[in-house]
């Protein structure tokens, strides 16, 4: 049984799942957290470190984002070396879920007993489940505040000390709602990506967004902020790096979503002067691109679909050159991908027996083979299609669109049901 559903749904579920506010659109003003003065800073765009250690292009372990620029869509969830957690709408209220990985205990991250979690006062209750990330030591997420003013919040492991970080954006009446969103903490900022629609002027305008709010100070400057002239634009999403966050926004051209191609344009955003630089204008890449992974020394790789002779969609994996900008399949599939930064996941599926089946390859497109499968056992009570999330030191993890998240070692030496929620 599928239970996936394509990319273009849980954007569309995204768009139609909060009815939020219109855009206050405040301009870069060029501030920045100044705590670090360094030479660069004289120089124009300044210096937005938020501090001296992120001067390198290095991984750095536990202040740089996992790739999210595709698996983040649509299941708002992270984890840290001791929980998982999952923001979730689906289970009666909008929630902070926890699956403790040492006591293999789940449920909404609140202690208070007979807490019925439906008010500001439970630790676990947030307004709005669309995004959640981990950060050195505290949970970082998006919510709404008592004015409807989107914000970021932000709260110990256990849910404690909840407090909000940042003003996010100031409501106003009569908004529209958000799609493409991807929302991620990095080297000390938490940036949001969305585009929003309006309708201006007789017409409908789609404007798109990168933003960046500083975990120390809460200053939330605009750091992207463009009309997207060729609506219905498909695709935006970003992909942080280093000190680089990869920009792609893709397109229609030379008719709709039956008959045309793809286009992608490609750009860069240097974090530490907040410039925006081209990187490849337009690289043709099929019917329909779903997002983008930037994998570390070995490029940019892109998700599309094309259409067969017989008009099914099959599924592309395009890696991007972008000194000759141009791209080259490098791997194709019936299957549902889902990228992590670590594997290629092929039609991750529970079967009835409680498998975890899947089809696994590195970024040289070798396959991966390993003993024996992850299973949850036939008594799990889960069958049907995972969307991989993400994976942490061998362990992958992710949910379905039903509310069932799950966690399993690649080698299947360990799996577990993190959480099953039951009352939607
Ligand atoms: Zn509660």
């Amino acid at each position: 049984m599928k239970i996936l559903k394509p990319l273009s749904f849980i954007i569309s579920a995204m768009l139609c799942l909060v009815l939020l506010v219109s855009c206050n659109n405040p301009a870069n003003d060029g501030g920045g957290d100044t705590q670090n003065e360094t030479e660069s800073q004289n120089k124009p765009g300044g210096n937005y470190l938020a501090d001296k250690k992120f001067d390198t292009d290095e991984y750095m372990e536990g202040f740089d984002a996992d790739h999210v620029g595709i698996s983040k869509v649509g299941i708002p969830m992270c984890a840290s070396d001791d929980a998982y957690y999952m923001l979730d709408g689906r289970g009666g209220g909008d929630l902070i879920y926890y699956y403790d990985k040492l006591s293999g205990t789940s449920g909404p991250l609140c202690a208070k007993p007979d807490c019925m979690h439906n008010t500001s006062e439970c630790s676990a209750y947030v307004r709005v489940s669309l995004a959640i990330d981990y950060y050195d030591g505290r949970l970082y997420f998006l919510d709404t505040d008592e004015k409807n003013n989107f914000c970021v919040c932000s709260c110990a492991p256990d849910g404690t000390d909840k407090k909000q970080v940042g003003l996010y954006e100031e409501a106003k009446p009569g908004g529209n709602g958000f799609g493409n969103l991807y929302s991620f903490c990095h080297r000390g900022y938490f940036y949001t990506s969305y585009s929003r629609q309006s309708f201006e002027n007789g017409e409908y305008v789609k404007h798109i967004y990168l933003t960046a709010t500083s975990l120390s100070t809460g200053e939330t400057v605009t750091l992207l902020d463009e009309v997207s002239n060729n609506f219905p634009a498909k695709n935006f999403c970003v992909e942080p790096e280093g000190n680089k966050i990869y920009i792609m926004t893709s397109s229609y051209v030379d008719g709709d979503a039956e008959t045309a191609k793809e286009k992608v344009r490609f750009r860069v955003l240097d974090t530490k002067t907040r410039e925006i630089s081209d990187l490849c204008e337009l690289v043709p890449v099929g019917d329909f691109v779903r997002g983008m992974i930037v994998i570390r020394d070995k490029g940019i790789f892109i998700r599309t679909e094309k259409k067969d002779e017989a008009g099914a969609r099959i599924n592309y994996i395009e890696l991007v050159d972008t000194d000759s900008c141009t791209s080259r399949e490098i791997f194709s599939h019936s299957g549902d991908i889902d990228l992590t930064e670590e594997c290629i996941f092929v039609d991750c599926e529970i079967s009835d027996d409680g498998t975890v089946g899947f089809e696994a390859y590195d970024y040289d497109i070798n396959k991966l083979t390993f003993d024996k499968a992850p299973t949850l056992g036939a008594d799990c009570g889960i069958s049907g299609g995972v969307q991989i999330v993400g994976i942490k030191n061998g362990v992958v993890f992710g949910g379905s669109l039903d509310g069932r998240y799950v966690g399993f070692a690649l080698d299947g030496s360990a799996a577990d049901v993190l959480l099953t929620l039951d009352n939607q």
